[in-house]
């Protein structure tokens, strides 16, 4: 279905047009007409199907801009999401009157609250900075019509959930809540469920979550042997530009440290950095300024990066974070490869994360899954390209 089939304001349509956004994605058609209608919804679909505009077109036609108040509110849970989310609402919203307006940590708060006197009508947050502005009275809830939770599942686990049940205990008024995500568990459900009045239940993921442009590829190396399997790679693949995932800071700074002898345009991201320093690396990295970013979950989740060719799992992520990692490559139908390199410790949740997710792996040499006692000798190598 095209855009311009739609009974979308010429103002909206315009904008979407110069975004060269013509036909809806398929969460995009299969969520439109029920936000229209008002009910809540929790939806799922794969990695870079275009659920931020699924959100935002028919967000900013449910804000009246005639009524200065916050209507539409957008929760996110890193602060370069934040920033990307306000970005792609703002685009849309161009030449219509809805004022947009992010408010996230470790950027001046003052400079948030005089915005935010001035009047905003969709605000999209992250929750501590959120949570402050409330306390501080600054942010009045009591005009919301629809609060939307990007990245759902993460915004409901054990880091962010009592927050997220704060916000939503202080909107008294009726309000539509939208949840999106790219994966659910069965326990997240039930929480999604607590937060919902009969939600209406979207999947467009049948058996992957993950696109099917990405192809997975394992090595299972020694400690020892890990830094030459990843050089050698980097070295092989034709790599335009990839992330390199670690699972703790301390990882980013040591392997950013080592891989910056060897390569060239090499940069680290993870949230023990000053948010300027994170904002600009984020901006480098979209104008191909960076080539190689190392980074923990930091970036992991929701950003948009369209040149980006390579993601290596330095370290195996635990849970769902694998689908989310990988799914920074392969967007919108594009091609992406990443590679996980395994070691003998990562071996049990290699195994969960492949059933759980449905992935076909390919393994560089030794498939240890299936070959734990006698290593087989065929040593496979991606083609070029
Ligand atoms: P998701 O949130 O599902 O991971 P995004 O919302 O980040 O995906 O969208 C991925 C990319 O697709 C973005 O660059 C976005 O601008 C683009 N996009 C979204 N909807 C459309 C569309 N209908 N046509 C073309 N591109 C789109
Ligand atoms: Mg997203």
């Amino acid at each position: 279905m095209q855009f311009s089939e739609l009974n979308l304001p010429q103002s909206i349509l315009k904008s979407l047009q110069r975004m060269g956004f013509k036909e809806l994605t398929p969460i995009q058609e299969a969520t439109y007409p029920i936000i229209l209608t008002g009910r809540d919804i929790c939806a799922l679909a794969e990695t870079g199907s275009g659920k931020t505009s699924a959100c935002a077109i028919p967000l900013i036609q449910i804000v009246d801009s005639n009524i200065k108040s916050i209507q539409g509110l957008v929760i996110v849970p890193t602060r370069e999401l934040c920033i990307q989310y306000v970005d792609e609402i703002h685009k849309i919203a161009l030449k219509t009157q809805v004022a947009v307006f992010a408010a996230y940590g470790g950027f001046d708060k003052s400079i948030q609250v005089t915005k935010l006197k001035h009047g905003v009508h969709i605000l999209v947050a992250t929750p501590g900075r959120l949570i402050d502005l409330i306390y501080d009275g600054v942010v009045d809830l009591t005009g919301i019509k629809c609060v939307i939770l990007d990245e759902a599942d993460r915004l409901l686990d054990d880091g962010f959930l009592e927050g997220i049940e704060l916000i939503l205990s202080c909107i008294r008024q009726e309000h539509q809540i939208l949840m999106f995500s790219a994966t659910m568990n069965e326990e997240t459900k039930k929480l999604a469920n607590d937060c919902l009045k009969n939600p209406k239940h979207i999947s467009l993921i049948n058996k992957q979550a993950t696109p099917k442009s990405i192809e997975h590829y394992f090595a299972y190396v020694k400690r020892e042997t890990k830094e030459k399997a990843l050089f050698d790679y980097l070295r092989r693949e034709r790599v335009n530009q990839a992330i390199i995932f670690c699972n703790a800071r301390s990882m980013v700074d040591t392997l950013h440290r080592i891989v910056r002898k060897h390569f060239r345009d090499v940069e680290y991201i993870h949230a023990g950095l000053e948010q300027g320093k994170r904002s600009s690396i984020v901006r480098r990295f979209r104008a191909k300024k960076i080539r190689y970013l190392i980074a923990t979950d930091v970036a992991g989740r929701g950003l948009d990066f369209s040149h980006i060719s390579h993601i290596v799992n330095w370290n195996f992520p635990r849970g769902e974070q694998y689908t989310h990692r990988t799914g920074r490559v392969g967007r919108m139908g594009r091609k992406g490869r990443a590679l996980s390199l395994i070691t003998h410790h990562d071996i049990p949740a290699v195994r969960e994360m492949l059933s759980a997710t449905k992935i076909k792996p390919h393994w560089f040499g030794i498939d240890p899954l299936s070959q734990l006692s006698a290593p087989h000798r065929s040593s496979r190598r991606p083609p070029r390209g």
